[in-house]
């Protein structure tokens, strides 16, 4: 497994880098941005450990930019303030986790597992519920005949209800599913999710494409193709 770090402060990048390697990942260290994108592009890394405020440019702009270029390897996140709306901008950009300064060593190691097991979105085939068709490896979903723009994050919670469907799918399996059972942020996430999910997917005059069931979850229901 090899592991992009761009981080421009020497000290946590050492730390990273020297937690990485005890693991027996090889690891890669640049300290700029644009830097951080011309290695990426360059290497096809199995994660890249991103810092969002970086010198020329900034992380999310790199994510922006391999995403851009439908490159879907899984990034990490690291931000410096916590509950900032850097987090959940680097999410809509399409970052796959995000981890808060300072951070211990166990925890960003907890997340490179998780993130480096989760199946990669680009390795699954098109499946299609009513009028919806998901096709995660080349990152593409329709309704009906309309082209739906998601997130890296945003299709990941789309796939696990489509392949749910039609059961109700419970808040708590979708964090453990999507973010992995080692996120410790606020669940609530999936709230937020599904709500983006729900203003890109639902249709005026018609029923909200992911129903909630009180108290259990939530639910797919995008009737017949
Ligand atoms: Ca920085």
């Amino acid at each position: 497994m090899r592991i992009l770090v761009v981080e421009d402060e020497a000290v946590i990048a050492s730390s990273v880098r020297r937690a990485l390697i005890d693991q027996g990942y090889a690891v890669d260290v640049e300290h700029d941005g644009a830097d951080g994108l011309t290695q990426a592009r360059m290497v096809a890394y199995d994660l890249i450990v991103l810092d969002v405020m970086l010198p020329s440019m900034s992380g999310t702009d790199v994510c922006q930019a391999l995403r851009a270029d439908d490159d879907w390897t899984p990034v990490l996140f690291l931000t410096a303030r916590a509950g900032s709306s850097d987090e959940a901008h680097g999410l809509e950009l399409g970052a796959d986790d995000y981890l808060t300064k300072p951070f211990s060593t166990v925890v960003l190691l907890a997340r490179v597992a998780a993130l480096l097991r989760r199946p990669r979105a680009s390795a699954e085939q098109p499946f299609s519920v009513g009028d919806l068709r998901l096709d995660p490896r080349r990152h593409r979903c329709l309704r009906g005949d309309v082209e739906i723009e998601l997130t890296a994050r945003e299709m990941e919670v789309l796939a696990f209800l489509v392949r749910r469907a039609p059961d109700t799918v419970s808040k708590l399996d979708l964090v453990d599913n999507v973010w992995g059972e080692s996120f410790d942020g606020d669940p609530n996430i999936a709230e937020v999710y599904i709500g983006h999910l729900r203003r890109k997917l639902d249709r005026p005059d018609e029923p909200a494409a992911i129903r909630t069931v009180r108290g259990v979850g939530y639910r797919l229901d995008v009737g017949d193709a």
